[in-house]
């Protein structure tokens, strides 16, 4: 088999099973995915010390191109279908995982050499090569594994619309990043030849191309309509990769609500206007509604707080199932929705909540006996408003004379207002 076959070859294994993993993961639980991605951790090590091959640019390790490179992607694409929070959980499993390998053996080496069995020649290769360049790489997976994410962030608004794009560039960064900062350490520690760095480095760089290709085929493939988590800031991603969150959700800074898994409304106010103006900026229109449950006080009383909270928490779901990956679903008050809709233009907007209005309807009428229905207010802007209060306004006051015209239904700029 030649080097570039048996890389293909064991990218794609590598690569498919996890992906598989990561597929299965709410039937599975996330244990059994986590589980293999860590035992792979432990081959990737072995191989990169023990196990080069020849390419015509260079000598390099599968445990670095194949087995290195790919973790990244599948830590990358496991934030981009999860979320901060679930992915920094391997990203320190890792971490602290490799410096207790690293601890074990110092503390094996204290013992000095094992007995040696007849017949039976042991390679000490790993075990010897452990140390401070392991040290070193477990640091840096750590910090590529959290730089990933923000390049990856970071390049969402100069590629909006490229997810595949942005993961082969971001990965391209990190690796070569990688690359340099590895070499820099192993130069320092074994004198190790210019050469295997940039041979590394172009395996790197395929690695990359070929990863984002499979996080493409992926997503395409098998998670296409989920959902994707609306943009946060920088710093609040960082934040929550390092465990520093904690103290702002004690504050009450949560970005999702817990009854419904809409945005809050501290969300609305601090990405509503980032969003306008990028939309603007972009000519695009955006569209905004907003959405009320009618006579939700009645059901409420009639039926207790409970049923109340189950009809908020379905009407959400509906809401999230009808809108698009980019639309953005905040919980603007008690039993008020308010959907951001970036390139969506007014009559587009008029037909999605028309769909959404009748869609809430059927859904809930089959489930409660309340059979609870929504009016909801429509603007888009830079036609009806170009601040983001001012489209709010507008909408709310098209919603006023939906519920004034008698509820359960939609109105927008042909509506009449005042
Ligand atoms: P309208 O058709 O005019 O909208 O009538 P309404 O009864 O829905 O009027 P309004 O919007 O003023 O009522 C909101 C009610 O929603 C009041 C409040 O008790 C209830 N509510 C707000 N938040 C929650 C919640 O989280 N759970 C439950 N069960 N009820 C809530
Ligand atoms: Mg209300
Ligand atoms: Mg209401």
């Amino acid at each position: 088999m030649s080097g570039i076959a048996l890389l293909l070859t064991q990218s794609l294994l590598y690569f498919g099973v996890m992906a598989v993993l990561f597929r299965l993961r709410h039937a599975m639980g996330l244990g059994a995915f986590l589980c293999a991605l860590g035992v792979m951790h432990f081959l990737e090590t072995y191989l990169a010390a023990v196990f080069f091959i020849q390419l015509p640019f260079g000598l390099l390790s599968p445990g670095s191109t194949v087995l290195f490179s790919g973790k990244l992607a599948i830590i990358l694409l496991f934030y981009i279908r999860e979320d901060a929070e679930t992915v920094r959980q391997p990203i320190y499993g890792l971490l602290i995982g490799n410096f207790l390998m690293v601890a074990l053996v110092a503390t094996l080496r204290l013992y000095g050499p094992p007995v040696s069995l007849q017949g039976y020649n042991p390679d000490l290769a790993l075990i010897n090569q452990m140390g401070v360049l392991m040290v070193w790489g477990t640091t840096l997976l750590f910090i590529d594994a959290i730089a990933l994410i923000l390049v990856y962030e970071r390049l969402r608004s100069l590629l909006p619309r490229s997810g595949v794009l942005r993961a082969g560039l971001s990965l391209a960064v990190i690796l070569t990043f990688d690359q340099a900062a590895f070499f820099v350490g192993l130069r320092w520690v074994t004198g190790t030849p210019f050469d295997a760095l940039i041979g590394g480095w172009i395996a790197k760089m395929a690695a990359a191309l070929v990863y984002a290709v499979y996080i493409g085929l992926y997503l395409t493939l098998f998670e296409r309509k989920r959902l994707e988590a609306a943009p946060e800031p920088l710093a609040d991603i960082f934040h929550k990769l390092t465990y520093r969150h904690k103290y702002e959700e004690l504050l009450g800074k949560s970005s999702h609500d817990v009854l419904t898994g809409a945005l809050t409304r501290e969300r609305f106010e601090a990405l509503g206007p980032a969003m306008l103006s990028e939309s603007y900026a972009g000519g695009r229109r955006m569209s905004l509604l907003i959405l009320d449950i009618d006579h939700f006080k009645a059901i409420n009383d009639r039926f207790g707080h409970v049923v109340g909270d189950a009809v908020l928490r379905r009407a959400g779901e509906c809401l999230r199932a009808e809108i698009r990956a980019q639309d953005r679903m905040f919980r603007y008050g008690g039993e008020e929705f308010v959907l951001l809709c970036d390139g969506l233009p007014s009559a587009g907007a008029m037909n999605l909540a028309e769909r959404l209005r009748s869609t809430v309807q059927d859904v809930l009428a089959r489930e409660f006996e309340a059979a609870p229905t929504v009016s909801i207010g429509v603007a888009t802007a830079p036609e009806d408003a170009t601040t983001l209060p001012d489209l709010l306004n507008r909408a709310d006051s098209r919603l006023y004379v939906a519920k004034r015209q008698g509820r359960n239904r939609v109105v927008g700029a042909s509506g009449g207002e005042g």
